[in-house]
């Protein structure tokens, strides 16, 4: 009998297509091969694989949008985000740091290339993460944890052979930044070529990891850069080792067994609340933001 988790499948990653002008994003999910509830409670990942951006003086971004029932996160591994919402927050999301916005209730927000990153131009790393909120907890007042590197969790590999950064959860003990409304983790593995390492997260929680940078064997099965690994919900452990220097996006989570009423931004339980949210938005209700 084993309890390692079956690797159901590995996709490489889908033609990208733009979000605004500044991010170019491979979904892995949801979408035909990932549907909307497979892995509850994250929802989508967008990721923005190696791109380089040539110098502009005018940034590149996503102009103003809403969002409504749900969080999202973006972690940065190369460039520099800015971002601006209704509420007047204002900040940047450098290199090695992650943004957990919790939308919630709604707010309106603008995601560019920070400044000085776009006059100088260079390397673009990004994920976005939608987490879904629960019914109870969607219409709760939005707030902001701007997770730097240095506030993650950190579990050293003994032999010096790389470290976990805990961004949300627990590895070993060791406690992520994030508050979260529901059970999940969020590491980036960043492992040295030869590391091994083990992780047990229970059979029920929907469990996947992105490769961002170099590959590794991941039960027994060889996982390239920019492909994302999907787990059965059939067993505990993962075994992995690093083939090279290698960065993982590991994700698991506890499903969140809730009717999806999505329709863009807007990540409700029923359609009702959708159109509440839509008509909120040209009531003003999410404040206002200038492009
Ligand atoms: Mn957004």
């Amino acid at each position: 009998m084993s309890n390692i988790k079956t690797i159901e499948t590995i996709i490489a990653p889908p033609p990208p297509h733009m979000v605004g002008d500044g991010f170019r994003v491979h979904n892995f999910f949801p979408n035909n091969v990932i549907d909307k509830k497979r892995m509850s409670p994250f929802f989508l990942l967008d990721y923005n694989s190696k791109v380089e951006f040539t110098p502009r003086e005018e940034p590149r971004g996503v102009g103003v949008h809403p969002h409504r029932g749900f969080e999202t996160v973006t972690i940065a591994y190369h460039g520099q985000v800015a971002h601006h919402d209704s509420g007047g927050n204002s900040g940047v999301i450098r290199e090695g740091d992650v943004q957990w916005m919790t939308a919630a209730s709604g707010l309106l927000h603008k995601e560019y290339h920070e400044k000085e990153f776009s006059r100088k131009g260079g390397l673009f790393q990004m994920v976005q993460l939608w987490v879904n909120l629960p019914a109870k907890y969607k219409m709760s007042p939005p707030k902001y944890q701007e997770i730097t590197n240095s506030m993650m969790g950190r579990y050293d590999l003994p032999g010096d052979k790389g470290v976990v950064e805990i961004i949300a959860g627990e590895f070993n003990g060791v406690k992520g930044a994030a508050s979260t409304f529901t059970p999940l983790q969020v590491y980036n593995a960043k492992l040295k070529k030869g590391a091994v390492l083990e992780m047990d997260f229970p059979s029920f929680y929907n469990t996947g990891i992105l490769v961002v940078e170099g590959s590794a064997s991941i039960n027994n099965t060889a996982a390239p850069a920019d492909h994302f690994v999907l787990f059965k919900n059939d067993g505990e452990k993962i075994q992995i080792t690093a083939s090279e220097d290698t960065i993982l996006l590991v994700l698991s989570g506890e499903p969140i067994d809730e009717p999806i009423a999505q329709y863009g931004p807007f990540l409700m339980n029923t359609w009702a609340e959708v159109e509440q949210a839509i008509n909120d938005v040209s009531a003003g209700k999410f404040g206002v933001l200038e492009d």
